[in-house]
């Protein structure tokens, strides 16, 4: 990306997510964008500027979320497509950088067509992982409670991230890296995934044993059990 595009690209990001907090702050933007880059590199037929311009702006309409109930990935797409032209961006590109936008939620369920797509979504699935993505999941997780006062683990109750934080991790995290499009995500995934195994084996050995009952001792295998 050029400087001149480099800086009204952060600007416009900045505009929208600099004042945001907790787990989608500006710092996750720049996270993704490094993330992204770093996956680029084994990438070299990549458009650098689609991938990193989508990164940058992927989540700018957040705080229109939060309000609406709209996607944010629309919200985010929607304004890319009104400000990126004057910036001398070509039809053809905010197109490509717009559908990178709109693919890349979670909760969505899409899958990217495009390259630059698909290394958005696993820019941001990676930032949901390891020692971030555990302190993103209990930023995210505000006043709810932090785990089920009965089934700390889940192994008996339906995971429920509406009313329990450490449920986030049965209902999305723990699978994300096999969601991964490419190797490299993949990899780095089942590397952030051992930090979390690592937390959730902890986690599981401080709690009263009255909360874990017979799990405690076998998390692993209990993990296992879950296909986590
Ligand atoms: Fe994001």
């Amino acid at each position: 990306m050029c400087v001149t595009n480099h800086d009204a690209i952060y600007n416009l990001a900045a505009r929208y997510l600099q004042k945001m907090n907790g787990a989608h702050g500006f710092d996750h933007t720049q996270r993704v964008v490094a993330n992204a880059q770093n996956l680029a590199r084994h990438y070299p037929t990549v458009d650098l500027l689609v991938l990193e311009t989508a990164a940058w702006l992927h989540d700018i309409g957040r705080g229109e979320e939060a309000n609406s109930g709209v996607s944010h990935a629309d919200v985010s797409a929607q304004i890319a497509t009104q400000d990126l032209p004057a910036l001398g961006f070509q039809p053809e590109q905010v197109a490509a950088i717009c559908t990178a936008i709109r693919d890349h939620r979670f909760s969505a369920g899409r899958t990217p067509v495009s390259l630059e797509g698909q290394l958005l979504q696993d820019a941001d699935r990676l930032d949901a992982l390891g020692a971030i993505g555990i302190a993103r999941t209990f930023a995210e997780g505000g006043d709810r409670a932090l785990y089920h006062p009965d089934d700390p683990l889940a192994v008996w109750h339906q995971p429920d991230d509406g009313h329990y934080t450490l449920d986030h991790f049965f209902t999305k995290l723990l699978r994300l890296p096999e969601t991964m499009h490419t190797a490299e995500a993949r990899a780095e995934g089942e590397q952030r995934l051992r930090i979390m195994h690592l937390f959730l084996s902890a986690f599981a050995s401080e709690l009263p044993e009255t909360a874990t009952g017979e799990c405690a001792g076998g998390f692993m295998g209990m993990l296992l059990q879950k296909g986590c």
